[in-house]
């Protein structure tokens, strides 16, 4: 197995080479060496094959030794510098200081053989400097739901962190799952995440915090350099150009999770990746019966303040934060403000390019906003599941609108009777909508299903997998990485595509899920 490092980031930019793992505040540095802690007995779980072949990886080398003991934490590969990044970050809304890679360690930028740079990092793989008074691990349930998702999430084509294996560590994890004062031994695990980077808006704000303009400054011109090829390093405008750039991925990102419906859960300026990835996927979830005031994560339950329909607003209010931390360097504060006025603008016109796709119409028209609006108002009142919505509405027939076809989306009987009538008022505006467009159903239909998936790794859905892999079970896991590589199509085994069961309202995992990972 060979892998050929180029590692840009700890050779370009200052670290603290002390290889103390002590925590500790970490000035004037951007990131401190920090060597994965070994562990007991490493097994590998699951691999992503897709991911694999990025990294010129074959069956062969997955599955050898050295792969086992370098994606374990207990070997390094040559020319792999290990690291843990400096960052700070927001969270929940206020400054919470100096946080930085807590548990995730980097283990270098690999260059494929199309000259592509990836960078590889462990989480779950032991102290850093940052880990505070954590344990620097994670616990297998959590490791799998962010290996799934990673996966799920690039085949759906939305913008995120990758992941190359799952690996089990041999060695229990203390955590206390539901945070009521029960703390259990669990399986630890290791996720290898895979990333063109994991720079965060944080890595910018801790460095203003310090007051290190300089450092800053180098910071900025790394990242636009290594990062974002698109953009003229000689340009006088670069630092304007590049948070422009930001704003404008980071729209494009929100309103793609949106189309799925997909909630990030804790979008702290700590986990907003500069690229517009998504990263660090915590108690995130997928909301099945439809609710733009729904989160995944209990600590949010009462504030909601990441909840479905929040994230486009959070997203701008994470965007002003770093522009806080960059007008310490920026020429002017207005070109700050270009770029979150830039940012509005991106949003309005990726939302409504996506939801006139969603809808199946081919052009964008100022009537169609309460068209839409109005079905969105009617999903939630009708307490619909989402995903199956959307799929149902593709089938609609404009000859013979029917209702009965939407009835699968419905979780309560009754409901369908109570809005039956609004429902049709609806389906009436919308096949007249349609009639207006040169189409046919079947065109429509094909142009729907691209955009609506078919398959979601629903909450459930991923809590059963980790059940059986609790149980040393990994087939459930397989499958659901199975339908994930096809997300779109109609052939998705019709268990992995239901809508969620009764069982799972309020099983935790399956609806709810807490920090803790
Ligand atoms: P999160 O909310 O998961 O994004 O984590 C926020 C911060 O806490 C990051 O700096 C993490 O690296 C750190 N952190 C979370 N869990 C652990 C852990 N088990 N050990 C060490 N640091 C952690
Ligand atoms: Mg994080």
């Amino acid at each position: 197995m060979q892998l050929n490092f180029d590692n840009r980031f700890v050779n370009e930019l200052p670290g603290d080479l002390t290889g103390v793992m002590q925590s500790r505040q970490t000035q004037g540095v951007c990131w401190s060496l920090a060597q994965p802690t070994q562990v007991a007995k490493p097994r590998l779980l699951a691999h992503s094959r897709e991911v694999a072949e990025l990294l010129d990886l074959s069956e062969e080398d997955i599955h050898s030794r050295a792969f086992l003991a370098a994606f374990s934490g207990n070997q390094l590969l040559p020319g792999m510098t290990p690291y843990a990044a400096c960052y700070g970050g927001h969270q929940f809304g206020n400054w919470a200081g100096q946080l930085g890679d807590g548990r995730a360690i980097a283990l270098g930028e690999a260059i494929n053989g199309r000259g592509q740079r990836w960078e590889l990092q462990l989480k779950g793989a032991g102290m850093t400097p940052y880990s505070r008074r954590a344990d620097g691990r994670a616990v297998l349930r959590s490791s799998l739901r962010e290996f799934l998702c990673s996966e799920a999430m690039h085949h759906l084509g939305i913008p995120t962190t990758r992941a190359l294996s799952l690996v089990a560590t041999g060695e229990p994890v203390l955590r206390d799952m539901l945070y009521d004062g029960n703390p259990a031994m669990e399986p630890g695990a290791i996720v290898c995440r895979v990333s063109r980077s994991f720079i965060r808006f944080g890595n910018f704000e801790i460095l203003a915090s310090y007051g290190q303009r300089d450092l800053l400054q180098r910071l900025i011109a790394f990242t636009i350099d290594r990062d974002f090829p698109e953009i003229d390093m000689q340009s006088g405008d670069r630092l304007a150009i590049w948070f422009r750039t930001v704003c404008e991925k980071t729209a494009r990102l929100v309103v793609e999770w949106l189309r799925v419906g997909f909630v990030h859960g804790v979008m702290n300026t700590d986990n907003m990746s500069i690229l517009g990835l998504t990263i660090d996927y915590g108690p995130y979830g997928w909301v099945d019966n439809f609710d733009p005031n729904w989160t995944p994560n209990t600590t949010d339950e009462n504030w909601r303040r990441y909840a479905l329909a929040k994230q486009p607003s959070i997203a701008r209010w994470n965007l002003e934060r770093l522009a806080v931390a960059l007008e310490t360097v920026a020429p002017s504060r207005a070109i700050l403000d270009e770029g979150l006025a830039h940012f509005d603008e991106s949003l309005q016109e990726y939302l409504s390019g996506m939801l006139t796709a969603k809808f199946g119409l081919q052009q964008i028209k100022v009537e169609d906003a309460s068209l839409i609006e109005d079905a969105f108002e009617l999903m939630q009142q009708a307490n619909v599941d989402m995903t199956e919505f959307f799929r149902a509405l593709a089938d609609l027939k404009q000859q013979a609108p029917d209702l009965s076809l939407l009835k699968s989306a419905f979780y309560q009987e009754f409901l369908y009777r109570e809005l039956e009538e609004k429902f049709n008022g609806w389906l009436k505006r919308y096949v007249a909508r349609l009639s207006g467009q040169q189409d046919t159903d079947e065109a429509r239909r094909r142009r729907m299903n691209a955009v609506n998936p078919r398959f979601v790794p629903r909450n459930y859905l991923a809590q059963q997998a980790i059940d059986a892999a609790m149980q040393d079970d990994f087939s459930m896991l397989d499958r659901l990485m199975e339908a994930a590589r096809h997300p779109y199509d109609e052939d998705i085994p019709p268990e992995l595509t239901a809508k969620r069961p009764d069982w799972a309202i309020d099983k935790p995992g399956c609806s709810m899920l807490s920090c803790s990972s």
